[in-house]
């Protein structure tokens, strides 16, 4: 490496003084909070002009939608904080929201210490630096009339590298930069030869490695990688993972890695955050989150991974219904609208086995997932030896009544006010801690199953 621009390889022993130490706090969250401004447009009527013909009215609605919603973590120094959800559930707007390209409603985001929205225009862009992004299509992301050495060397341009250094020797900052690009090429497992191919000559998993070469060019500490596999073909993921593991080690890099897929985030991730329309509701060790997961949408996201034995697959949870809208979220537990563990209102006395099928009813009736030909035939679906007794029982009846009489949304407007939002799920939001089983370090939880054990806000 003497001859090298890539600077020193990093270990916990070649940390300066002014670095964040391996396993310290380099970036911090603290109640990040995206809203959006949207306006839905619709026609409210028809004008009327003076020549008899008519101009449709369209009116404006302002709404906010929640996209990230009081959102906090730490990553170390070091680590690969995995951060997993359904598509639409916030991921990429709160990365966006971390590296500042969108800015915050509220909270925010510190990065080796320092407050990243009380910086100046000009330290906030030279703090850039230190913070790259890769994005999920390596097609798009490069520019299709630049040849990748140059596309490498912009960052490095962007920012004035070796503008100093080339005072000092013989050489130039462009040929400086040059040679750090070709050494980069090679790094990230593509033939320094290259430097003068254009993209479209790569295939997708080696134009991903031009992106990590570009990324790295500015010799960043944490990078943020949103869906940086998942347009590629599953071996040569691997092949990325594993070459973005050697260079985090290597260079002593910090990743934050967005995938909608558990088992690409359990290749690469220490730690996994789970996230469910803009709310982290669970935050592991890797091994503790996938062997003891305790948030009921992590168990139905864990249920959902293929299993090479079919017997388990009656086993597993199978998370229905779509994300709700992030314009008007559930109340309490944003979760309580798909979850199949709700916790019954306190004011009705049930056993287990009566709420289980009272639960299964109004999520049925909710979807309209059966047909309805006589109350016989639904009570025999859903309550066979299960049917409650007193109010509950009184609600569900009633329910089935409108149920025959094909008025499904009175049913499930009944259904709905008296057993899904008296619930504490659907009333509170639920912050928990869990004592981990696996492995160390903390286990959250954002649940009311746990609400006995103890809380951390
Ligand atoms: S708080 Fe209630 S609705 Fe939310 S995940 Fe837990 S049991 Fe399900």
């Amino acid at each position: 490496m003497s001859e090298s621009v890539l600077g020193e390889e990093v270990s916990a022993d070649t940390v300066s003084a002014d670095e964040v130490a391996f396993g310290e706090t380099l970036v911090e969250l603290d109640g990040l909070t995206k809203h959006f401004k949207s306006e839905r447009g619709y026609l409210a009527g028809l004008r009327f002009k003076r020549d008899g013909t008519t101009l449709p009215r369209p009116t404006y609605e302002r709404t906010d939608v929640q996209a990230v919603d009081d959102v906090s973590f730490e990553i170390e120094k070091g680590e690969t904080l995995g951060l997993v959800g359904e598509s639409g559930c916030g991921k990429s707007t709160l990365a966006r929201t971390i590296l500042q390209l969108v800015e915050p409603s509220e909270g925010a985001v510190y990065f080796k210490g320092e407050n990243l929205a009380e910086l100046s225009g000009e330290e906030l862009r030279s703090k850039r630096k230190d913070m790259q992004m890769i994005f999920q299509d390596p097609q798009s992301s490069l520019n299709p009339r630049m040849k990748v050495g140059p596309i490498v060397e912009e960052p490095m341009k962007a920012h004035g590298m070796f503008e100093e250094e080339a005072k000092e020797t013989d050489k130039s900052a462009a040929e400086l930069r040059e040679e750090r690009a070709r050494e980069l090429l090679e790094k990230v497992g593509l033939d320094p030869q290259h430097y003068n191919r254009y993209p479209h000559a790569f295939s997708g998993g080696q134009r991903q490695r031009v992106n990590l070469a570009r990324a790295l060019s500015v010799n960043p500490d944490f990078i943020v990688c949103d869906e940086p596999t998942s347009a590629l073909d599953a071996s040569i993921q691997a092949q990325v993972l594993n070459t973005m593991r050697d260079l985090q080690e290597e260079f002593g890099l910090t990743y934050l890695f967005i995938s909608h897929d558990l088992s690409v985030i359990r290749h690469i991730s220490d730690r996994v955050a789970v996230m469910y329309l803009g709310h982290i509701v669970e935050l592991a060790n890797k091994e503790e989150l996938f062997e003891n997961p305790q948030h009921p949408y992590t168990e139905s996201l864990l249920g959902a991974i293929p299993v090479p034995d079919p017997r388990k697959a009656g086993q597993r949870q199978i998370l229905r219904g779509d994300v709700p809208s992030p314009i008007d979220p559930p109340s309490g537990c944003r979760f309580h609208t798909r979850c199949p563990h709700l916790i019954a209102p306190e004011e009705y006395d049930l056993t287990d086995e009566e709420w289980n099928a009272v639960r299964e009813f109004v999520r049925a009736v909710m979807r309209r997932t059966f047909e309805a030909n006589s109350e016989e035939q639904v009570r025999e679906r859903f309550f066979d030896g299960t049917h409650p007794g007193g109010d509950a029982g009184d609600v569900v009846d009633e329910a089935i009544s409108r149920i025959v009489l094909d008025e499904w949304e009175t049913a499930n407007e009944l259904l709905q006010e008296s057993f899904v939002q008296p619930s504490i799920c659907a009333s509170e939001r639920p912050a928990y801690f869990v004592e981990p089983e696996h492995g160390t370090g903390e286990h959250f939880a954002a649940c009311h199953l746990h609400r006995d054990e103890p809380q951390t806000y």
